[in-house]
């Protein structure tokens, strides 16, 4: 690195291991047997990321990051359980039976002339977004190019001190989200910021720093070029992760909510409380869920979201061609759940089920009808139930209603909230993943 490049890279506190809280024993197992592994072969191995700044705040990581000056391939050779990933952010990951751990190699700027990386390592689009990053730097330049101050702090495991390029750890004592740098640059650069920023405020119980909060409003269209598939992701972690309603609270805030769902957020708009009403009921029924250990699903969560804009696009068919009510939903439900997929990438093992849920809730609503057996022992009949409870909590449907289910439920000779054993060992596999929220609907 020539000297005046060195010149602008910030130096880092380095807090020493007594005066900071991080305790081996807070750090899972793999992730030390990882760190000490790449240690004892000579390379630089700092825990970082969310786990840092989560047992800076007291709090349990969900994950172990670490960042070392190890390239992916030196990573691999060193364990026999690893595996290379990714395109735009090539990664190695550890594997042990439960856990992954991801070890990434210090990123830099892409300046080929510091760094000896190629130049399509590193993509920047004209808008300022950055398509590909792969360009490896030192450990300065590393944390220079993370979101938040306090997602940027290194924790050494050669000598247990934290390394603090950026202040992070005063903002994490003053519970701040800072973004590193120039936020609208930042924000430009991946517009997916915007969400961890509400994601994490919400989750952590943190500030959005001013100046991080500020630009968001006037930036927030730039969400809508975001891969739908990463929204998806994003989607997941927001929602399915035990602080939905706080996430959602804060996306309202920032005014992020109408680029993830536009639909939803024009019934806000058109004053439909019961809509707002039966959202913010199953984000709450959501989180407790997720408390409680039980399973959720993104499938339920998008019918919520979905059901109040396919009722108003049904009206609106159904007055403009002549056809049944349970024709207009019919199509409503196709219209609405196609447009949003664009927005965010719902696989069609969740987008198909869900739209039977939404079909499902006219029949569920006539009570006294034939065929109540047989409709108790659909696929989807425990989901759309459980929409239907929701909405009768909102007083969007009698609750009579809902007794009449539960008593066909309890004439059933297979109870559905009681499910086969295949049901249950599939949702423990699925739960035990990284992925959150992909176990199947109960
Ligand atoms: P969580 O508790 O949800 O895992 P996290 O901050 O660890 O939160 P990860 O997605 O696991 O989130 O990312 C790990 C680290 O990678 C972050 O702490 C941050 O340093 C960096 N990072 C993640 N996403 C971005 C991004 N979009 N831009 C810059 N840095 C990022
Ligand atoms: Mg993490």
């Amino acid at each position: 690195m020539t000297e005046s490049r060195k010149a602008d890279l910030p130096q880092p506190l380095i807090i020493p291991r007594p005066d900071h809280p991080i305790s081996r024993a807070n750090i899972s197992k793999n992730a030390l047997k990882v760190l000490y592994r790449l240690k004892d072969a000579g390379y630089q191995a700092f825990l970082v990321g969310g786990g840092v700044r989560d047992l800076l705040l007291g709090l349990s990581p969900k994950d172990f990051d670490i960042a070392t000056d190890a390239r992916p391939e030196e990573v691999r050779a060193l364990f026999s359980n690893c595996r290379l990933i990714g395109r735009r952010f090539r990664l190695a990951h550890v594997r042990f039976s439960r856990e992954i751990i991801e070890v990434a190699t210090f990123r830099g700027t892409g300046n080929t002339e510091i760094t000896g990386s190629r130049e399509e390592d590193h993509v920047v689009h004209q808008s300022g977004r950055i398509i590909a990053d792969n360009a490896w730097g030192s450990i300065e330049e590393d944390a220079m190019r993370r979101d938040f101050t306090a997602n940027a702090l290194y924790y050494n495991i050669a000598d247990y001190s934290i390394w603090d390029f950026t202040g992070g750890v005063d903002d994490v004592d003053a519970r701040t989200l800072r973004l590193i740098g120039d936020a609208e640059r930042r924000y430009r650069e991946d517009p997916v910021r915007m969400l961890r920023a509400a994601r994490l405020s919400a989750k952590l119980e943190l500030d959005v720093h001013p100046s991080a909060a500020e630009p968001i409003p006037q930036m927030a269209s730039l969400i809508d070029d975001v891969p739908p598939a990463r929204l998806f992701d994003e989607f997941l972690k927001l929602f399915q992760t035990g602080h939905a309603l706080a996430s959602y609270q804060a996306l309202r805030r920032l005014g992020l909510f109408e680029h993830l769902f536009p639909a939803t957020f024009a019934e806000f708009a058109d004053g439909n409380h019961c809509c707002e009403a039966l959202v913010e009921a199953a984000l709450k029924n959501t989180d407790k869920r997720v408390r409680e250990d039980r399973p959720i699903t993104p499938m339920f969560l998008f019918a919520v979201f979905l059901w109040h804009p396919a009722v108003s696009r049904a009206r609106r068919i159904a007055e403009r061609e002549d056809c049944s009510d349970r024709h207009a939903l019919q199509l409503a439900v196709a219209e609405i759940s196609s447009e949003q997929t664009q927005r965010i990438a719902m696989p069609r093992r969740y987008s198909l089920p869900m739209r039977e849920v939404l079909q499902l809730q006219p029949r569920l609503q006539k009570t006294g009808a034939r065929g109540r057996a047989r409709l108790v022992e659909h696929k989807r009949f425990r989901a759309a139930y459980d929409l239907l409870v929701l909405r009768a909590a909102i007083g969007e449907v009698d609750g009579g209603t809902v007794d009449y289910w539960d008593e066909a439920q309890s004439e059933s000779p297979q109870r559905h909230d009681d499910r086969g054993n295949r049901g249950r060992k599939r949702r423990r596999r699925r739960r035990s993943s990284r992925q959150p929220g992909a176990a199947p609907a109960n």
